[in-house]
């Protein structure tokens, strides 16, 4: 087996179908001591199905845009190849010069970091998994060129692992002439910082991706301090090919549809002012193509209430209710607290200003449970200036939206490079305020209690038969009895451990 020239690929938590359900995705965020490996791989994270040379099936968005990329810059198929993690013996040999990794959070440096923190059972699934892809035998064997790509890919700046470049930033136009001069065996430096491209220049993808995504456009205006989209001009596709990988997912069998960007409903505009028209257009042709349904990766809370009606457009075209119970988004909450919000994110409820924060968040919760949308809100702790009684209002805010079904994620502030605050301090259990704990306890209260009713709905979308969604029901009986203690004392001010 002489290899592929160019492997791409990831460690299983990243290659998985999470059997339809990307939010069991965050079960790599648990350490094997709390959640085995055989119970993890079967029951959240299955692999996806191989092809018999080895390639995977299905891979993420961003590996098939580099895989899309290498071929349009003129790799031949027979060199390039998106690799099964399970498989590699298939891929890896002799010949292969390049491995590039596509993660998220290879080092389990940013979601829910404090689950590790708050546990003290060892390292998490995915940074364990990662590690064992970068050590694989056939990679020290053939020595290859490690080359580690994607959003996490930050999080290995600094630190002492066996990689041989960390490429940072979009992959598209740089990574092909990247490859050649390692093949040709030129000097490449460690880091590299690829370039942004124009939203028409995103490829359109070689084969399906998993979750059905489907990306519609990069970069956010709103310039929060802590964000890396917000490092990158606003730019959108354009329709055809959004469509075109609509297409080559529904033709693989993929039956479900997420479209991507940092804030969907500003499709075809630069700034506040959105084209609804354009926006309607694209769900409506996205519909024509027949999914089973159609979701959205993220919305700004800010654009959802200034365009209520659109959304109730959108959900009509859709069909929510009618085609499909409910439709799911992104939302960043990040704070209850006003004087955070202009320090940190003064464009965050633009054109409204910071103090109408709380008010944007309750109304689009409102909405959203009139329009069957289920949000998962992510809050951000710990960011720098954060005091204890900026923790009381979003526990306030949180309180305030206890009886709308959705998730809650409360995230450790991370200094991630790319970001205006790349450089200061990351937040840690060791800079924890009472009140910090008190809104983890509230998190995970509301999520246990929309569990049972988000399992029913995210059903829909599941791929599982009866047994496995037994033992899913069965394991929040158990987290719901498990967590009582934690929560407790959480909800007490005190750390859980
Ligand atoms: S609104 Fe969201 S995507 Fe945009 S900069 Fe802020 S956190 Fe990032």
């Amino acid at each position: 087996m002489k290899g592929k020239k160019i492997v791409l690929t990831s460690d299983p938590t990243m290659m998985s179908t999470y059997h339809g359900g990307a939010i069991l995705g965050f079960t790599a965020t648990l350490p094997k001591s709390v959640l085995p490996d055989f119970a993890f791989r079967r029951l959240f994270c299955p692999p996806m199905a191989a092809a018999s040379d080895g390639s995977a099936l299905l891979a993420p968005c961003g590996m098939r845009k580099v895989e899309a990329a290498l071929l349009e810059a003129g790799f031949d198929r027979s060199e390039v190849m998106v690799a099964h993690p399970d498989h590699l013996d298939k891929a890896i040999g002799p010949e292969t010069e390049i491995v590039g990794i596509t993660h998220d959070d290879p080092l389990g440096k940013i979601a829910l970091r404090e689950i590790e923190e708050m546990i003290g059972r060892g390292e998490p699934h995915n940074r364990s998994k990662f590690l064992a892809l970068i050590n694989h035998p056939l990679i020290k064997e053939h020595k290859p060129k490690l080359v580690v790509g994607g959003m996490g890919s930050w999080e290995l700046l600094g630190e002492d692992v066996p990689v041989d470049h960390i490429f940072l930033g979009e992959g598209e136009g740089d990574f092909p002439e990247i490859c050649r001069s390692i093949i040709n065996g030129d000097e490449v430096p460690k880091v590299i910082r690829g370039t942004a491209v124009a939203g028409g220049d995103i490829p359109v993808n070689r084969g399906p991706t998993i979750a059905g995504i489907v990306e519609v456009g990069r970069g956010c205006w709103r310039g929060c301090s802590f964000c890396s989209p917000s490092m990158r001009t606003v730019r959108h596709r354009p329709l055809d090919k959004i469509l075109d990988d609509v297409t080559v997912n529904l033709k693989a069998g993929q039956k479900d549809v997420v479209l991507h960007s940092e804030d969907v409903f500003t499709y075809g505009s630069s700034g506040a002012k959105l084209d609804g028209e354009k926006v309607k257009k694209l769900f409506r042709e996205v519909k024509r193509l027949g999914p089973r349904t159609v979701d959205i990766s993220h919305v700004s809370l800010a654009t959802a209430y200034q365009n209520q009606d659109l959304l109730r457009e959108v959900s009509r075209i859709v069909g929510v209710g009618r085609d499909q119970k409910y439709m799911s988004a992104w939302v960043g909450i990040e704070t209850g607290s006003c004087r955070i919000l202009q320090m940190h994110m003064p464009r965050k409820a633009s054109p409204k200003n910071p103090e109408s924060w709380p008010e944007i968040v309750r109304d689009c919760y409102r909405l959203f449970g009139e329009e069957s949308w289920l949000p998962v809100g992510s809050l951000v702790l710990g960011l720098p200036g954060e005091t204890a009684e900026d923790v009381l209002q979003t526990i306030e805010l949180v309180e305030s939206l206890k009886d709308y079904t959705g998730l809650l994620m409360p995230l450790f502030f991370s200094s991630m490079s790319e970001t205006r605050l790349g450089g200061t301090t990351s937040f840690g259990k060791d800079r924890a305020f009472p009140e910090h704990w008190e809104l983890v306890g509230l998190c995970l209260e509301y999520n246990l209690r929309h569990l049972k009713a988000l399992h029913r709905f995210y059903s829909e979308r599941m791929t599982v038969g009866p047994g496995v969604h037994a033992v899913h029901k069965g394991i929040t009986l158990i987290a719901d009895v498990a967590m009582t203690k934690y929560l407790k004392r959480m909800k007490r001010g005190e750390p859980p451990n």
